[in-house]
């Protein structure tokens, strides 16, 4: 068992990568806090991990609201009087939109939910992992944050913006025994199609950017990112700090 009585906070677990993330660090005997707005998603959940060595502990939260982004990791510590892995997984897809035509609406809450709520989560757990003397954080961000042609603006910059951030802690604390690395999905199957922006993409974006996924061998499952999650979580990973793990069966190779 690779994470037996670790303490996790999952967000985004209600779905996708997230729910699958949380499942298996439950199976490795982690007590994870799962956070999502939907509660019955979550509630379900944890009763899917009844029997295992860990187990699932809902947390409803909206993330684009600072006070959620922050409460997830108090309420995690009080709880539980520990915090050992932060993974900030929750994310939403923009429209496909160039810069030119991004309307603020989108911007604000792609970047509230993609850049600010890890940033607040961070800010917090890191203190706390101070006082332990230890900690890990591990962002979901993107092959978006890596290259230029993935997604729309505001998706790319905010993914970017993960990436920096990932690196810029990693660094920053590598000598304080807290390690923040980020995983890099390409096209994974999830919900993430239907999100609030993807309804209606911009048709000049995404015919710009469909010929980059010509090229893209497969789409992989959520399941095949919780394996590359618990090794970043477990000790297996002891001398990865800073880094980005591409898990895209290979398409960012060609
Ligand atoms: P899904 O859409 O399947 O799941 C998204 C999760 O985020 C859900 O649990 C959802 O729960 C949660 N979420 C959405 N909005 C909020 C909110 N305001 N507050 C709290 N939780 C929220 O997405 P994926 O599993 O595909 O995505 C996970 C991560 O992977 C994201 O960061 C995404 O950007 C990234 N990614 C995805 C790729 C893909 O191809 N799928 C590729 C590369 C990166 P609820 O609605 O219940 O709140």
């Amino acid at each position: 068992m690779k994470l037996k009585g670790k303490v996790a906070v999952v967000t985004g677990a209600s779905a996708g990568m997230g729910k699958d993330i949380a499942y298996l660090f439950a199976k490795e005997g982690a007590i994870v806090y799962a956070v999502a707005r939907r509660a019955e998603r979550l509630e379900e959940l944890a009763k899917s991990a009844e029997g295992f060595e860990g187990n699932i502990i809902p947390i409803v939260a909206d993330l684009t609201k600072k006070e959620d982004a922050e409460r997830i990791i108090d309420f995690t510590y009080n709880d539980s009087g520990r915090l050992d892995i932060l993974v900030n997984n929750a994310g939403i897809m923009d429209d496909f939109s160039p810069v030119g035509d991004v309307k603020d609406e989108m911007l604000e809450k792609v970047f509230s939910l993609n850049v600010y709520a890890p940033f607040y989560s961070i800010r917090k757990a890191v203190n706390i992992f101070l006082k332990q003397g230890r900690g890990n954080i591990i962002n979901v961000a993107s092959i978006g944050g890596l290259y230029g042609s993935r997604a729309g603006a505001v998706y790319t910059a905010s993914k970017h913006a993960l990436v920096g951030l990932t690196k810029n802690t990693g660094y920053m604390y590598a000598k304080k025994n807290i390690r923040c690395n980020a995983i890099c999905p390409g096209a994974v199957e999830t919900e993430i199609a239907t999100g609030d922006f993807m309804k209606n993409v911009n048709q000049e974006g995404i015919g710009i950017i469909m010929p980059s996924t010509v090229g893209n061998p497969r789409s992989g499952k959520p399941e095949e990112i919780a394996t590359v999650a618990l090794f970043l979580a477990s000790d297996d990973s002891s001398f990865v700090n800073g880094q980005c793990i591409v898990a895209d069966g290979g398409w960012t190779a060609y």
